[in-house]
């Protein structure tokens, strides 16, 4: 198929196709290299254009070369996302391609149990996708922390922030470790994205559809 351009191992080709995509959309065709050259990426993308296997086939790459995630450490990658049913949307997609790699993924969501995500985020996960004020919970609680994580994701980085989350967006950029990789995608670009970006990025490809 078209991915082969894409230059993934067999196994996660494999799973592609088992998904039933067969082409690359504009924007995974234009981030997936940058990513997985290391780059920082800043993309203009609306939902549909197939951006969430854009940042996750580089995010579970990069997951897969680090060692696995003890009890009690926290998750390599991050996704922060401004809905639940938008983070859960996240961590379907994940799953299917965690498993290639035996990654472990957990969501953790305003409105669902804070209990059962404290526990599964106790356990230990190589990846969370999570809304920006439950984590920051969570990470107030001790049930996670932010020490390992080294690839970030911003998803929907507009509505985080129509929906009061800046802060929190914020507040976890600047505690996890500045040599991190982060991709931010948003659907408008406007100043306060901007500013964002100027923060949050460093020297980032800017890729939209
Ligand atoms: P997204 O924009 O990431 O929310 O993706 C929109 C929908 O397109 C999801 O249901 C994906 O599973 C699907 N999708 C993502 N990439 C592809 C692709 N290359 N070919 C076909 N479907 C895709």
């Amino acid at each position: 198929s078209s991915f082969g351009h894409l230059s993934f191992e067999d196994k996660l080709l494999k799973a592609i196709i088992r998904a039933e995509y067969t082409t690359p959309t504009p924007i995974q065709a234009q981030a997936v290299p940058c990513a997985l050259a290391g780059r920082d990426v800043l993309g203009i993308a609306q939902t549909g254009s197939g951006k969430t296997a854009a940042f996750l086939w580089p995010l579970l790459i990069h997951v897969a070369a680090q060692a696995p995630v003890e009890e009690g450490e926290g998750p390599v990658a991050l996704i922060l996302a401004p809905t639940r049913e938008l983070a859960l949307q996240i961590y379907n997609e994940a799953r299917r391609f965690a498993r290639v790699y035996d990654l472990r993924v957990i969501c953790a969501y305003g409105g669902g149990s804070k209990w059962e995500q404290s526990q599964a985020l106790k356990e230990g996960a190589e990846i969370v996708v999570a809304t920006p004020g439950r984590i920051i919970d969570h990470i107030k609680g001790a049930a996670t922390n932010l020490q390992r994580v080294t690839f970030l994701v911003l998803d929907e980085a507009d509505r985080m922030f129509e929906l009061g989350f800046e802060p929190q967006v914020r507040s976890v950029c600047n505690h996890v470790r500045p040599d991190r990789q982060t991709l931010l995608f948003s659907a408008t670009f406007r100043k306060r994205i901007e500013k964002l970006a100027k923060d949050a990025l460093k020297d980032p490809v800017r890729i939209s559809q």
